[in-house]
C-alpha cells in the first residue's frame, strides 16, 4: 500500500506526524508536575520501553520520537530540545539520531552504546552522497537493541545511572533493572534454542538493522541497503540476488516503516517471498518483548528452524 505512495509523500506524511508531536507535547503537558519525580527522555521506542521499565513510578518517561516516525529522521522542536535540556537524564544511542547526538548533554545523558561491546559498522557500497543524510554517522553498528542479551546489560547499566540521578529511589531502580535484564535474558534463551537448527542461516534484509541479532544466533545478515531511504542500485539488487540464491534462500525480510517495494523487487528476482521482520525502531503494536517473539517466530518459519 504504501509503494503506492511516492516517497515524498510518504516522507511529508512523516514530518507531519513530527510537527502534530511537538505541538501535542507544548500544550499542557505535566513536565514538572509529575509529583518530583525526575524527569527522564527516551530517544526512541526500545530505549523508551526500557527506560519505563527500569523507571517503574519512580521516573516520569517522555519518548522523543512519535510512533510510525522512523527514528533515523527525527528532527527536534525548541520544545523537545527545552526537554532534554531539563531532564535528569536523556536516554539515547549515540549514531542514531544526529539532532539528539547534538541536544545531549555529557552530564545528563546516557549513550548506551557505552555500555555494550559494538559491532563495527558494516560498510558496503552505497557511501558517497548518501552517507551523510543518514543517522549512521559513528564507525560501530548503532542498532544493538536487537541484540536481548546486550540491551539485559543496558538496563543494568541503566539502572545504575537512574540511581545516581535519583538516590532516594536507588534500590528501587536496581531491582527493576535485575528484573527487566532477567527478563531479556529469558527472551535471549528463547531466541539461542529457537534458532539453533535452522536449514538456512542467511538473513536477506531490506535495512540493515539486524547485524547485532544476527551476532547473538550466528545468522548470516546480509543488507540490500543500510539506509532505509536510498535506493539501492541495480547492481546491488543482482548482486544480492546471487548470493540469496546461493543461500538457499527462500524469505527476504522487508519492514513496517519501509517501503516493500525493493524487497518485492529483489524476491521476484530470487523466487522467494517476502515477510515483516521489525527492527523496533519505532512503536510495535504490543511492546519489546511481544514484537520480538513475533520475530522469532518470523525467522523460524523463514529460515526452516526446528526447535
Ligand atoms: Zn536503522
Amino acid at each position: 500500500m504504501m509503494s503506492g505512495f511516492s516517497r515524498s509523500y510518504a516522507v511529508g506524511l512523516l514530518a507531519g506526524a513530527t510537527l502534530l508531536t511537538t505541538a501535542a507535547c507544548g500544550s499542557g503537558s505535566a513536565e514538572t508536575a509529575a509529583g518530583g519525580k525526575p524527569e527522564v527522555v527516551a530517544a526512541f521506542y526500545p530505549l523508551q520501553w526500557l527506560t519505563e521499565q527500569v523507571g517503574g513510578s519512580d521516573a516520569h518517561v517522555t519518548g522523543l520520537t512519535a510512533p510510525g516516525v522512523e527514528p533515523h529522521d527525527l528532527e527536534l522542536g525548541i520544545q523537545q530540545v527545552t526537554e532534554i535540556q531539563k531532564a535528569a537524564l536523556t536516554v539515547y544511542i549515540k549514531g542514531v539520531q544526529p539532532a539528539v547526538d547534538e541536544a545531549v548533554d555529557a552530564e545528563t545523558s546516557f549513550d548506551a552504546a557505552t555500555a555494550v561491546t559494538t559491532l563495527p559498522a558494516s560498510g558496503h557500497e552505497e557511501g558517497e552522497e548518501g552517507e551523510e543524510e543518514h543517522g549512521h554517522e559513528v564507525s560501530y553498528d548503532p542498532h544493538l537493541w536487537l541484540d536481548p542479551a546486550r540491551l539485559a546489560t543496558v538496563a543494568t547499566k541503566l539502572g545504575e545511572r537512574l540511581a545516581v540521578a535519583d538516590p532516594a529511589h536507588a534500590q528501587a531502580y536496581k531491582d527493576r533493572a535485575a528484573k527487566t535484564a532477567g527478563a531479556l535474558g529469558t527472551l535471549d534463551q528463547e531466541f539461542a534454542k529457537g534458532l539453533s537448527n535452522c536449514r538456512t542461516k542467511s538473513l536477506v534484509t531490506a535495512h540493515e538493522a539486524f547485524g547485532y541479532l544476527a551476532d547473538r544466533y550466528k545468522l548470516k545478515q546480509v543488507g540490500i541497503t543500510l539506509d532505509p531511504e536510498t535506493e539501492p542500485s541495480p547492481a546491488r539488487i543482482s548482486e544480492v540476488a546471487k548470493l540469496a540464491k546461493a543461500e538457499g534462500v527462500t524469505t527476504i525480510f522487508t519492514e513496517s516503516l519501509v517501503s516493500p517495494k525493493v524487497a518485492e523487487v529483489l524476491a521476484n528476482e530470487v523466487g522467494a517471498k517476502t515477510a515483516v521482520l521489525d527492527p523496533l525502531e519505532s512503536r510495535p503494536s504490543g511492546d519489546y518483548l511481544s514484537a520480538m517473539r513475533d520475530n522469532l517466530k518470523t525467522l523460524q518459519t523463514a529460515l526452516g528452524c526446528t526447535a
